[in-house]
């Protein structure tokens, strides 16, 4: 190791990653794509390839324990993975769970987390086929590696996203963050007076997208029965902008995103105005909505059209015209991604 020192804050989480493999090369003929989208891609037979997505979860960087429950948390940690595995447009199989736990937590306390892991797995229709334990000085950390199956003609990658397709969310956006400002408000209440308990009372919808996200696994499958193959697919894990972001730049194309598009639920705007945000940065930035954003070719519009599950928010353009947002008085704006940096929590 050199003298010189570079702070991780320079390069960001995306900076580093590029920066840390750039000089790995593939050399298993199996090895069909690395890194750089949702999951990996390997060769398993000519028709079809197996998917690898990893995520970590770690204590007070990725959850606060005096909000959730271990079990959600447990749920959380498989569902984040599966989403990465619908992101390709393949289907989850197995799952490895490996975990280091502090002797703060009880063999109870875990047993609440593999509930969650359990119920979760049943859920999703995944096997646990294995992982690691060991101990922590401080905390818990959960890393789950999710393993998938799909046709190959029908993976969906970063990267295919062309002139002129329509950019497509599911569900809707914001929730999830405008549910952790209500839990962080509570939280700091409490920590004020345990004696007042927590007022969570009509935030039920963005807290529970908060604390128990669920991958589109429902979506994987709409999309074969409209028979619609996105060019392009991302799941939305640090927030709409910087997700828009990574197609266009895999796929070396520009976009429009027009802010009278964005799906809000009234309640994540209710509850956004009421803690002074704007719904649509909550929307554009929040993360953690684990919704997916694909492309789609225009002639499939007809297929999508009026689908409670999917609304289009914007087009793609070419790399020359830039990435832009397009707000309520028309004008546009650069898009930049302000999801998480974990490296600044
Ligand atoms: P996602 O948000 O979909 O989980 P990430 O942004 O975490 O994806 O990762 C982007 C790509 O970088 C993926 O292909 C992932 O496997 C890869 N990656 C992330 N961290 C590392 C690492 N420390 N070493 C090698 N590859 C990594
Ligand atoms: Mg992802």
């Amino acid at each position: 190791m050199s003298e010189q020192r570079t702070e991780l804050d320079n390069l960001g989480e995306f900076g580093l990653i590029d920066h840390l493999t750039k000089k790995f090369e593939s050399i298993q003929k199996t090895t069909e794509f690395a890194i750089g989208d949702d999951a990996a891609v390997l060769n398993i037979n000519d028709k079809e390839s197996q998917l690898i997505s990893t995520d970590m979860l770690i204590e007070g960087v990725h959850f606060n324990l005096m909000y959730m429950p271990l079990k959600h948390l447990g749920y959380k940690a498989v569902a984040v993975n599966v989403s990465d595995i619908c992101a390709m447009n393949g289907v989850a199989e197995q799952i490895t769970v490996s975990i280091a736990v502090s002797n703060r937590f009880p063999v109870e306390a875990l047993e609440e987390l593999y509930d969650g892991i359990h119920t979760a797995c049943r859920f999703y229709n995944v096997d646990l086929i294995g992982g690691d334990t060991s101990s922590s000085l401080s905390g818990l950390t959960i890393s789950i590696t999710a393993i998938g199956r799909a046709i190959k003609e029908d993976i969906a990658y970063r990267s295919g996203a062309q002139e002129h397709d329509l950019l497509v969310v599911t569900g809707d956006l914001g929730a999830a963050y405008v549910g952790l400002q209500v839990l962080e408000r509570e939280k700091e209440v409490y920590n004020a007076n345990p004696a007042i308990q927590p007022d969570l009372d009509g935030h039920d919808y963005i807290i529970e997208r908060q604390l128990k996200p669920e991958a589109r696994v429902d979506v994987i499958k709409f999309l074969k029965e409209l028979d619609v193959k996105p060019t392009s697919m991302i799941d939305i894990s640090d927030g709409l902008a910087s997700e828009v972001l990574h197609i266009c730049k895999s796929s070396k194309v520009g976009c429009h995103v027009y802010d009278e598009k964005l799906p809000i639920d009234t309640k994540t705007s209710m509850t956004a105005i009421e803690f002074n945000l704007d719904p649509h940065t909550c929307a554009m930035n929040g993360g953690e909505d684990y919704e997916l954003l694909f492309t789609v070719s225009q002639k499939d519009y007809d297929k999508i059209k009026g689908n409670p599950h999917m609304t289009v928010i914007g087009h793609i353009t070419d790399e020359k015209d830039g990435r832009y947002y397009i707000d309520k008085n028309g004008s546009a704006i650069e898009l930049t991604a302000q999801g998480w940096t974990h490296f600044n929590d």
